[in-house]
């Protein structure tokens, strides 16, 4: 099949591409997300997205969704989203592509479409059973198992950010306590080093600075977050078994600085040397895992043709 588009909403960004089945990139968008506007402001950011696209690129032949939230792969639905995205509960986000664009269209959840990019083209390849979790706006985790993505009875399989790490914790979007999400995202690594360090608006770069050059305060912080993210590990690896865990969003940008904390970590928790690695796609994982998904879509529809 030729090039398909792929497209990533997530809390704070919208990437799009254009990518053929070699794994070439033939073109790329991104712009910001604005949930806060609501939910038809949000679609609108994606149109005028995959339009810029197809104009780039008007062989493109389908297009393929990720989004946060529970999404139906079969329908394009999304099932359940947190207020990240207000509005998004039950939004047909296929069917809605389909009629707008006049081009086959599929969903799913944002962590599975990069768990199917990352094992097809980046730190994924060869293994046949894997968790991913990206640690962004939120935090959303997919998992294969023998090499198929593990999707659950209700669409939820891989919600790992919305386990509960901290009983009695930290109030969640979703409406529990002490989720993962509030401990491990990028959002809440930023909140807590702020309220730490005393700076409002530090920025991730300049915190990593601070960890670099060995500031005390920053090191306690990325010291308790890689704790957290360690434990979580832990508890995955042994329900799940995977061969390793990948790391995407922004959190994991930065991974090799505070490497070394996160082994320590995994050590104390009984998982010393876990293969945990930075997602190879980095940011761009979501869409490109978006754009695998249309193509197996369109050789579907040719298969029963
Ligand atoms: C959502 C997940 C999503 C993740 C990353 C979480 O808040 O519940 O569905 O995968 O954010 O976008
Ligand atoms: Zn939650």
């Amino acid at each position: 099949v030729g090039p398909t588009i792929g497209v990533d909403i997530g809390g704070t960004g919208i990437k799009g591409i254009v990518l053929d089945e070699e794994g070439y990139i033939w073109a790329k968008a991104t712009v910001p997300t604005e949930a806060s506007r609501g939910r038809e402001a949000v679609l609108a950011s994606v149109e005028e997205l995959v339009s810029d696209l197809l104009e780039c690129c008007p062989s493109a032949g389908a297009i393929g969704l990720a989004s946060a939230g529970r999404i139906n792969a079969d329908s394009g639905e999304v099932v359940y989203a947190t207020d990240n995205l207000p509005g998004w509960t039950g939004l047909r986000l296929a069917e809605w592509a389909g009629l707008r664009f006049g081009l086959p269209s599929c969903a799913d959840n944002d962590a599975n479409a990069a768990l199917l990019g990352e094992c097809r083209l980046g730190a994924g390849r060869g293994l046949r059973s894997a968790v991913l979790l990206t640690l962004g706006t939120g935090v959303g985790g997919a998992n294969m198992a023998e090499g198929r993505i593990l999707r659950g009875a209700g669409w939820s399989g891989g919600e790992w950010g919305h386990s509960v790490l901290v009983p009695g914790g930290l109030p969640c979007n979703c409406g529990r306590r002490g989720c993962a999400e509030q401990y491990l995202s990028g959002t809440a690594l930023m909140r807590t080093a702020s309220q730490a360090m005393g700076r409002a608006g530090l920025s991730p770069a300049e915190l990593m600075e601070c960890v670099r050059s060995g500031d005390s305060q920053a090191v306690q912080v990325l010291r308790e977050y890689a704790g957290w993210l360690a434990l979580f590990a832990a508890n995955l690896r042994v329900g799940l078994d995977p061969e390793a865990i990948l790391l995407g969003g922004g959190a994991a940008d930065s991974l090799e600085v505070w490497r070394p904390l996160l082994e320590e970590a995994l050590a104390a928790e009984g998982a010393a040397a876990f293969p945990m690695m930075k997602a190879l796609l980095g940011n761009n994982a979501g869409c490109i895992g978006a754009a695998m998904m249309a193509a197996d879509l369109l050789h579907r529809i040719s298969a029963n043709q």
